[in-house]
């Protein structure tokens, strides 16, 4: 417990969702998840803060949740503006943090992604990590009867994670509804991590991240999004205004 309590985050609102602050959070959710907590993982961006903030389902869930990274740009750039200077942290990197620290003795599921892509996805985490247990593989446009079978799945094996790449916000539903069924594993919402690891979509240079302009170069990649990036500017104007609880 003392090694944990070393390693507790500060957290932070916004729009009253909950940001937690840390440098180690792949250390801290497997410390935790070694003493028997699971734990349900929020990445939060600009884009869904303001989902949540009309979506209250998604606000609740996203205030029970046990470990929220500020993922987006937006979020470092409104805490900047009131004068707290933190670290971005992007989803997809707190999940190769944790699927690199994974002993033999521990297990991932991926589930998400159109057909193939799972699968893909984990060949090329097997590459990484040659001692990587996946127990797991179930892609992300399933029936009614393959559902009930994946859970069935998960409830037998108790993989130590589970990442869901099912986007926004049908991830957080799926893990706030079947976190009793593993209890005890590390749950997070990945969007479309998949698809760069299985070699479908290429993240933005290291230059556009460490500027956080990853979100521009999306943008050039997949102009269609256009419209769901004026969450953007709408995040900026509604965080700075939020008088709510
Ligand atoms: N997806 C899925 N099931 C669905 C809808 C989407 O598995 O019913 C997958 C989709 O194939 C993609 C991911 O969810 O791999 C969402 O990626 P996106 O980049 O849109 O994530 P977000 O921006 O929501 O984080």
């Amino acid at each position: 417990m003392g090694e944990l309590q070393s390693r507790e985050l500060t957290t932070l609102s916004v729009m009253g969702l909950p940001v937690h602050i840390g440098d180690q959070y792949a250390d801290w959710l497997l410390l935790r998840q070694s003493q028997g907590l699971g734990a349900q993982v929020v990445t939060l961006n600009a884009e869904m803060a303001m989902l949540a903030d009309r979506t209250p389902e998604l606000k609740a869930m996203i205030q029970q949740a046990d470990l929220v990274i500020p993922d987006g740009a937006g979020i470092v750039l409104y805490f900047r503006l009131k004068g707290k200077r933190i670290q971005r942290c992007p989803g997809i990197e707190l999940a190769e943090a944790v699927l690199q620290s994974l002993r033999m003795d521990q297990s991932v599921v991926f589930f998400g992604g159109a057909p193939g892509v799972a699968a893909a996805a984990s060949a090329a985490w097997q590459q990484r990590n040659p001692q990587l247990q996946v127990t797991g593989l179930q892609h992300g446009f399933v029936t009614p009867d393959e559902e009930a079978a994946f859970q069935t799945h998960l409830q037998s094996t108790q993989p130590t994670v589970i990442l869901l790449a099912l986007g926004v916000p049908r991830q957080e539903f799926w893990m706030q509804a079947h976190q009793h069924l593993c209890p005890q594993a590390i749950w997070i919402g990945v969007g479309g991590s998949f698809d760069i690891w299985a070699g479908r979509k290429e993240r933005a240079p290291a230059w556009f991240c460490n500027n956080n302009l990853e979100w521009l170069y999306r943008l050039y990649q997949e102009p269609w999004r256009w419209r769901r990036m004026l969450a953007l500017p709408k995040f900026a104007l509604r965080a700075l205004t939020y008088s709510g609880s």
